[in-house]
């Protein structure tokens, strides 16, 4: 029995020693250190962000339809869809990014469903986070404001009236494909709307189709973001992008 007790107390004791190594400097880690940026005010752009859009020119974007000028409308800060003028893009592509961009439905409400106010911002051209007056306005709910379109439904609708200023703030994560083309792993989402989260993490199942079934395709995986021409006047501010 003594040397059991011995045995024991042997034990206990070479095991506190192996805890005490384990929660001190091994699991300490000093590098890389991240880089030191300045944050912005509200919804000020961080200092390593590229702006996009500060409401004076459109020098970023090109029309979709031919590359050539956006003939969008600037006035007070914002542009303003031009209907018939088509998607506008990007010139720079991008990859994983954080994106910030503030859009607002017109005040004076027309049509109905998904005829008021839709635009969306779509990510590398291919994933649309729908943009609607979702305030007071029936829909199908994977197609209203905030939804991965036709894929995902909101985890709530926190839409503002139409004619206010609302932001998205979108985390996006790039699908990534075998060398056979084959996908290695999906695009993910997360989307916060007016500051409240309303997608979380989602995995987007391939490119957004209004008829059909999303798929994948492999591609550059550098692409641009573009922004709908839905044919109703939405207008969009302050948009700055955070590659990742
Ligand atoms: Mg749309």
């Amino acid at each position: 029995m003594k040397k059991l007790n011995l045995l024991l107390t042997a034990l206990l004791i070479s095991g506190a020693a192996i805890s005490q190594k384990w929660t001190s400097d091994l699991t300490k880690q000093w590098d890389p250190v991240p880089e030191i940026i300045t944050p912005g005010e509200g919804t000020e752009p961080p200092s390593d962000a590229i702006i996009l859009f500060d409401g004076s020119n459109l020098d970023s974007w090109e029309s979709s339809k031919d590359g050539g000028p956006v003939k969008w409308i600037i006035e007070d800060g914002h542009m303003t869809m031009v209907k018939g003028s088509g998607f506008i893009e990007t010139k720079q592509g991008f990859k994983d990014i954080q994106l910030h961009i503030e859009w607002r439905t017109p005040a004076d409400i027309q049509g109905s469903g998904q005829g008021r106010g839709n635009s969306g911002v779509f990510l590398q051209k291919k994933y649309e986070v729908q943009v609607l007056d979702s305030y007071e306005n029936e829909t199908y709910v994977n197609g209203q404001a905030g939804a991965v379109y036709k894929q995902h439904i909101p985890l709530v609708n926190a839409c503002k009236p139409p004619g206010e200023w609302q932001s998205y703030d979108i985390i996006f994560t790039a699908p990534r494909f075998n060398e056979n083309g084959s996908l290695f792993s999906p695009a993910r989402v997360s989307v916060l709307h007016n500051g409240v989260l309303i997608q979380n993490n989602v995995s987007i199942q391939g490119t957004t189709e209004n008829v059909g079934l999303p798929n994948y395709d492999p591609f550059n995986p550098v692409q641009p973001i573009s922004l709908q021409d839905h044919s109703n006047p939405v207008s969009y501010r302050n948009i700055w992008v955070r590659e990742l």
